[in-house]
């Protein structure tokens, strides 16, 4: 008797262990394959169901920050936003890259060839990834787009800035019709491709954004991203943002509160 409670604790001790360290440990990654990984992990928070955005700070310790004060995404107002007499500055090195494209069961996300960076008011951020969301997470004057494409790149300090890009209706995007067709639709899955594309095919023009201080929009929502959304949307033709939407199935946030923040533009 006291043999098996005692391997019934070991096992449950084992299990929050396990998840607590799922993330960050490269030995249990090695471990690991893809598909239990993304599994693994996927069980911890979701967009729908009893781990939806309202649960996450409470599914665990580590996921604390997605009740914080300054989280992501929010909705930007135009008539409160302000203009800087000092404005940002912002520069963007993003170039040509090959890629791997994975369906981690939240999103699909594209990586990225070392050597693309941005810099903001002189602080350099590497970029490591963008992945996708629609519908878009961060609205304007309420209103959201169907897509919405999120770079991200750290900084030495493991700090972030994420540039956003909105998707609206229009034209059809060549990025799009290129990769459309390849897009790991099953959790786990991993679309490895020898083909260089140019980072700028899905980037949109960069001299006007809205900027503010936020958070990661998934847990652990940590509160360490400069968001920089672009004002300009890009285009997709609707069967490809509708193509886009199968596969991603409202894989966004509810807008956050504001808390005193002030969002500026230029
Ligand atoms: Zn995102």
């Amino acid at each position: 008797m006291k043999t098996i409670k005692l391997s019934i604790l070991f096992v449950v001790i084992s299990f929050f262990v396990s998840c607590k360290t799922s993330q960050k440990s490269t030995s249990h990654k090695e471990r690991t394959s893809t598909s239990q990984q993304v599994e693994h992990h996927k069980k911890h928070w979701s967009y729908v169901g009893e781990n939806d955005p309202n649960h996450w700070s409470n599914i665990s310790e580590e996921y604390k920050a997605c009740s914080g004060k300054k989280q992501s995404p929010i909705d930007i107002e135009d008539a409160v936003v302000v203009t800087k007499k000092q404005p940002n500055v912002l520069k963007v090195n993003f170039g040509n890259t090959k890629t791997d494209i994975i369906n981690n069961g939240h999103t699909i996300e594209f990586k990225i060839d070392k050597g693309n960076y941005l810099t903001f008011n002189g602080k350099k951020y590497e970029l490591k990834q963008f992945h996708m969301h629609s519908l878009s997470e961060h609205s304007l004057n309420h209103k959201h787009f169907p897509l919405e494409i999120h770079f991200v790149s750290k900084a030495d300090d493991g700090t972030y800035a994420v540039i956003a890009v909105f998707f609206k209706e229009g034209k059809a995007s060549p990025f799009f019709s290129k990769f459309l067709d390849k897009l790991p639709a099953k959790e786990g899955e991993i679309f490895k491709s020898n083909t260089s594309f140019d980072l700028k095919d899905v980037l949109a023009d960069t001299k006007h954004f809205y900027h503010y201080n936020g958070s990661f929009t998934t847990p652990p929502c940590t509160e360490i991203v400069e968001w920089i959304l672009l004002k300009e949307p890009k285009t997709a033709s609707k069967e490809q943002l509708d193509k886009l939407h199968n596969l991603l199935k409202d894989n966004y946030r509810p807008v956050q509160k504001l808390n005193g923040r002030v969002e500026d533009v230029q």
